[in-house]
């Protein structure tokens, strides 16, 4: 059990307004929750005060060499007033295996879940009520050495900050134009692909760039040796239904483990349906569009839970996806994921996780 001091802020922001556009990361709450680490003491000085800025030596480690951590989950406002968490424990889990690829120490999974738990408790009246809004919350570890050399650091800060968003869906859920990318690699397999680190991200945003200037929405990973084998989107795991089953790409190395991947998984087999994880390639994609078998294409992540895709782009070819509408599956894997999230519906798998 951590001991977290609360020093609360003694001027609150002002809220956004209802049925004000929240947007995605513009706007912070009023408090963030910080811990500090060094060798040999571990961690200590948990806190939560004021939202507001850091001050840091211009040589800490993370500036120079990228030692860093982040994770993404979210609080709900329930349909029954309560507010809820979605399996905030994995969301620990995969802090340990980052900063286990990125020599970052450990942070025991029930320290972790208390501090996002108690953050959001104090921040509790920023969580949107809307409906489809939710509360963004951003745990991140940085190394803090004042030190140029190549080491892990010595010193660490684990930090939790919160973002009230809007609903990602205005109107509906809007399939998305996906740009497979063939030269440009993201991870390999003994990188750190499968890790939640800023280091992925930045290697990401060339193709990003190239993609958006296509007029796509995302970039499609394809392994990093062949670059024949599908991996992940930005920062969502993909899916496929190919004729009735559900395939997606295995666990590698140099995909991130997405827990919204693992619970339409675990969905998908609890209604009896056939799921595969395997290797697919671009080719069995572009033979299954002819034989019209690939049925539904769709992405999934913490931030929009399901994206459908309306249409994937490989080289000269352009593959139509279900008529570029949502499909049925898409579609009933999103409401029963949200059904759980808000508490619409029940919880079988216990998922849900309430924050007095
Ligand atoms: C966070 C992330 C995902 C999605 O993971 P969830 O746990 O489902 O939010 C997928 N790919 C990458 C690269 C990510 O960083």
């Amino acid at each position: 059990m951590l001991d977290i001091k609360i020093e609360k802020t003694s001027s609150p922001k002002a809220k956004p307004q209802k049925g004000e556009p929240l947007g995605f990361g513009h706007i912070f709450t009023d408090h963030m929750f910080i811990m500090n680490y060094t060798e040999g003491k571990g961690w200590y000085d948990a806190r939560i005060v004021p939202y507001g800025d850091l001050t840091l030596s211009p040589a800490a480690m993370v500036f120079h060499y990228g030692q860093e951590m982040f994770e993404g989950l979210k609080a709900y406002k329930g349909v029954d007033g309560k507010n809820y968490l979605f399996r905030p424990d994995m969301n620990a889990k995969r802090t340990n295996a980052t900063n286990d690829r990125l020599c970052i120490p450990q942070l025991p999974e029930e320290d972790f879940v208390q501090a996002v738990k108690a953050v959001v408790e104090v921040d509790k009246d920023w969580i949107p009520e809307e409906e489809g809004t939710s509360l963004y919350i951003r745990p991140f570890i940085i190394a803090t050495d004042a030190f140029l050399g190549v080491a892990p650091s010595k010193t660490y800060l684990f930090m939790i900050i919160l973002s009230p968003s809007g609903a990602y869906y205005a109107s509906g859920l809007a399939p998305v134009g996906i740009w497979i990318e063939d030269d440009y690699v993201r991870a390999v397999k003994g990188g750190m692909g499968f890790a939640k680190t800023g280091g992925n991200y930045a290697a990401s945003l060339a193709a990003q760039v190239k993609a958006h200037d296509d007029g796509y929405s995302q970039v499609l990973w394809l392994d990093g040796v062949e670059r024949k084998y599908i991996e992940e989107v930005g920062a969502m795991n993909i899916f496929f239904k190919i004729d009735g089953k559900i395939v997606t790409p295995m666990l590698n190395g140099s995909i991130l483990p997405g827990i919204t991947r693992d619970s339409v998984i675990n969905l998908c087999k609890h209604w009896g349906m056939e799921v595969e994880e395997r290797r697919i390639s671009v080719d069995e994609l572009l033979e299954a569009q002819k034989n019209g078998k690939l049925e539904e294409v769709f992405g999934t992540g913490t931030a929009a839970v399901i994206s459908p895709v309306g249409k994937l782009r490989y080289k000269y070819d352009v593959m139509e996806i279900n008529g570029g509408v949502i499909g049925e599956v898409s579609q009933k894997i999103y409401d029963t994921v949200t059904g759980i999230q808000w508490g619409k519906i029940d919880d079988p798998f216990g998922w849900r996780v309430e924050v007095k």
